[in-house]
């Protein structure tokens, strides 16, 4: 009777475990001291603080050089439309250098126990998105670091092409804009959507569950809301800038 007592409890210590969301840092931790978004530190932040994975933002530059950076320009130059010759000495607010994909991945290479939450950025057109996605795929294999890469984009070229490219590979779409049914049919195994979607389609979390698509939240921050998501049922993953909220939230 007590070995069936502490069974049950196991089990039931196990299920609550297995319930908890898991914490994805939003562009890195750049809310830390000596952070930026997007900066080899935030990723450094993330892993050192024990997130189980760090999100950043990849776009190609006009010479086909993917960069770590969140936003279509910087310094009001377009990053698609520029070398990278123009872009290498830009500083980030935390006073490191734009960094090279290849570069932010050698310092994945440090901390093996973090996944990598690779958004692919939506490019001018098809062709550049499908360009971006392969890139990214190549260097990704060549690295090793395939086992312990999600991907994630806005676009639905990219997934498509990143599904080609890299067929065991978890990816997710961003856009909201399609029911899990249409996410699952397109072969890719996750939505990650935003707080306004799933506020918009309450359904959404558990149909896409019982679809055994992945489920991400973005991005939610602060306390209550991070709570209200940490609490709900089928979401798997949440992506935020405060990790150290989140951790406070799901230990109480
Ligand atoms: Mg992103």
């Amino acid at each position: 009777m007590f070995k069936h007592f502490t069974l049950f409890l196991f089990a039931l210590c196990s299920l609550s475990a297995l319930s908890q969301p898991h914490v994805v840092a939003h562009r890195g931790y750049w809310r830390a001291d000596g952070s930026a978004q997007n900066s080899i530190t935030s990723f450094q932040k993330a892993a050192s603080i024990g997130c189980w994975g760090s999100e950043f933002d990849v776009w190609l530059t006009a010479d086909g050089v993917p960069v770590v950076f969140h936003d279509a320009n910087v310094n009001g130059i377009r990053i698609e439309d520029t070398t990278y010759a123009t872009l290498m000495n830009i500083q980030l607010k935390n006073g490191e250098f734009i960094p090279t994909l290849q570069q932010y991945l050698q310092e994945a290479l440090r901390w093996p126990d973090i996944r990598l939450i690779f958004e692919v950025k939506p490019h001018r057109n098809a062709k550049r998105d499908a360009l971006a996605s392969e890139m990214s795929v190549e260097l990704i294999n060549m690295l090793g670091l395939a086992s312990r890469t999600d991907y994630i984009s806005f676009s639905k070229n990219a997934c498509k092409r990143l599904h080609e490219l890299a067929p065991d590979a978890k990816i997710a779409y961003l856009s909201g804009d399609l029911a899990p049914q249409e996410v699952k049919e397109m072969g890719l195994t996750g939505i990650d959507y935003s707080i306004g979607t799933f506020d918009k389609h309450p359904e959404w979390p558990l149909e896409a569950k019982n679809l055994g698509l992945e489920v991400n939240v973005w991005t939610v921050d602060g306390e209550e809301a991070l709570g209200r998501f940490a609490k709900m049922p089928g979401i798997d993953i949440i992506t935020t800038n405060d990790p150290e909220i989140l951790f406070n939230v799901i230990k109480k």
